[in-house]
């Protein structure tokens, strides 16, 4: 269903052969200026694509009858979960527009020694909209969640849920993250930020089965590190 403008809407919003979009409504009917007649495709989470067409706008809802459903073909099998240390500016908007282009399913921004800015409500819901956007763009059916973490144990302790832990740390000499890879279900990959990680995180992570990983010899900016880590993910084991 490429070519047709995507849009995310609340599961209840689309029912049996029918769509009543209140959620997007002002988006499709007053910003795009959609009109009756129009293709879109709703998603709504569950992994399917809903092709419709508008048949009526009113001040309220954009009503759409569903001309076909089909499971979406652009999500990963994977469980590929990123962690990033909180960046200055704009460079988590840039991240997390990256990860979900690079299939990430779970993007968790979390709060280190080193990091000078945190992530606020408001900010959140900007990160966000940025991933919900970037997810249209892409053409991806599921949106990622997209969570802060104030406290880095408690974001190391999510992390290690899954089955293969990469820690991207600079002075990592021998083992390289391509060669840490494994083609398993689930994998989080852990990239600190501007200031990178203090003496006391790099050995809570390297006390747990959290693989330390080099890429390579360089230091990369962290916004680097995470797109890089992504791509060799992409490349070697990624669907
Ligand atoms: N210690 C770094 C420095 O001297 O600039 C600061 C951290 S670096 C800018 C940001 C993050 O990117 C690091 O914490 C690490 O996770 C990742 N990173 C950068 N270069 C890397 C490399 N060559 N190998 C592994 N990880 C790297």
């Amino acid at each position: 269903m490429s070519g047709y403008k995507r849009f995310f809407v609340q599961a209840d919003e689309v029912f049996g052969n029918k769509a009543e979009i209140r959620s997007a409504h002002n988006y499709i009917s007053r910003v795009l200026r959609m009109r009756i007649g129009d293709k879109i495709v709703l998603c709504t989470q569950d992994g399917n694509d809903n092709l419709a067409q508008i048949e009526r706008i009113d001040n309220n809802a954009v009503y759409c009858s569903i001309l076909q459903t089909t499971l979406g073909e652009n999500e990963s099998t994977k469980d590929l979960s990123l962690f990033f240390g909180v960046m200055k500016g704009d460079k988590n908007d840039f991240v997390v527009q990256k990860a979900v282009e690079l299939g990430v399913k779970h993007i968790y921004i979390f709060n280190s020694r080193y990091c000078v800015s945190d992530v606020s409500p408001n900010k959140l819901e900007r990160l966000k909209k940025i991933c919900a956007s970037a997810c249209e763009q892409c053409g991806r059916s599921v949106l990622p969640t997209v969570e802060y973490v104030d406290n880095f144990q408690q974001a190391v302790t999510i992390a290690l849920e899954s089955q293969n832990v990469l820690f991207c740390y600079e002075n990592e000499q021998t083992k390289s993250f391509a060669q840490s890879l494994v083609d398993c279900q689930s994998t989080a990959i852990i990239v600190g930020s501007e200031g990178g990680f203090s003496d006391e995180e790099v050995q809570l992570l390297l006390n747990t089965h959290a693989q330390c990983v080099s890429l390579g010899k360089r230091i990369l900016r962290a916004e680097t590190a995470s797109v890089f880590a992504l791509s060799v993910y992409n490349a070697l084991v990624g669907d």
